[in-house]
């Protein structure tokens, strides 16, 4: 049984709710999730040399994890329990919903039929690893995963490599549910602002508090030469000082764009002139004040650590401590 610290002093009710896991943990030294596997290698290799007394999680943490749990827990038994009652409520004609069969075995999967499938894990043997994965919603072969996140996330499309990544390995994992080349990420967003739509629809701003994102997926031959070379770099890397281990990329790492400051007096450093996005904007404004000042750039910073399970071994993180790129805050 996992063991967790409440550190913030969540009030028992809530803290309960967060202590409940249900995701399916397979204990066989040779699996490895489709979750995990788009992980750095860093990551993963490290996350397993953490002491079991180090990797204690505080629930104050789970908070997002455990509504995204929520989240797919309740669309799985709207499906499960209810999912004629919900189709004539949104007005499909009945003959079309006497076609819907909910995961269906493949005997049942023929002839005319509309074939949806929730929440299922599937497992293939590669290279001497279990490669497993659960995918959230298939209807008619195209693959659904439900998020729940910011609407940064969608607006910047930070994650939309991963995504495909992660849909092209449920569809190596099925190919013979997951039938159509693209997917779609239907996001839930926790932040939505009605009047951020307002001001800022000209900018993309979501307009609803849900939206569909479609994605293509790579060939299934692609997905499993990505997957080969991510397990041969995990078994190369398993037992190797943390110095030979690749490092975290600033992708991987989630590391804001750098600023350039513009101090017009070199003798006074305490505060700059301007900020600037890039480089050649600060330049020009040092030519055009004569090149009498000086432009710093300021790296920006990393934020991925934080929430990495590998933090209390990992070195590269101890360098960005140090140098101030990450800040922990105090609980
Ligand atoms: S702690 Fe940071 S640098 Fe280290 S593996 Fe995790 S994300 Fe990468």
């Amino acid at each position: 049984m996992t063991a967790y610290t409440n550190l913030t002093g969540i009030p028992l009710s809530v803290a309960l709710w967060l202590t409940t896991d249900d995701y399916d943990y397979d204990q066989r030294s040779n699996h490895i999730s489709a979750t995990t596997l788009l992980k750095p290698v860093r990551q993963i290799v490290l996350s397993a040399r953490v002491p079991p007394q180090d990797a204690i999680p505080d629930i104050a943490s789970l908070v997002p994890s455990r509504m995204g749990s929520a989240i797919h827990g309740q669309i799985e038994q709207s499906w499960l329990k209810r999912y004629k009652e919900g189709l004539i409520a949104l007005g499909y004609p009945q003959k079309v919903v006497d076609k819907v069969r909910v995961n269906p075995t493949p005997e049942e999967a023929v002839g005319d039929i509309i074939p949806v499938y929730l929440e299922r894990r599937a497992e293939r043997h590669i290279d001497g690893y279990v490669v497993s994965g659960k995918f959230d919603f298939v209807a008619d072969g195209r693959l659904e995963d439900f998020k729940s996140t910011g609407v940064f996330t969608y607006m910047s499309n930070s994650n939309d490599a991963k995504y495909i990544k992660q849909g092209s390995i449920y569809r190596w994992l099925n190919p013979d549910i997951i039938t159509q080349d693209r997917m779609a990420i239907q996001f839930i967003f926790t932040d939505w602002s009605r009047q951020r739509a307002s001001i800022e629809r000209a900018k993309g701003y979501p307009q609803n508090r849900t939206l569909e994102h479609v994605l293509p997926l790579d060939s299934p031959a692609a997905t499993e030469a990505w997957i080969r070379t991510k397990l041969s770099q995990i078994t190369q890397y398993q037992t190797a000082p943390d110095e030979l281990i690749p490092r975290c990329t600033d992708e991987d790492l989630w590391r804001k764009s750098p600023v350039w400051k513009y101090y017009k007096n070199k003798d006074k450093m305490s505060r700059s002139t301007k900020n600037f996005d890039t480089q050649g904007e600060a330049n020009i404004r040092l030519a055009e004040d004569g090149y009498t000042g000086v432009v710093v750039e300021v790296k920006g910073k990393v934020t991925a650590c934080k929430y990495c399970s590998a933090f209390p071994v990992c070195k590269q993180k101890d360098e960005y401590l140090k140098s101030g790129e990450l800040e922990i805050e105090e609980l």
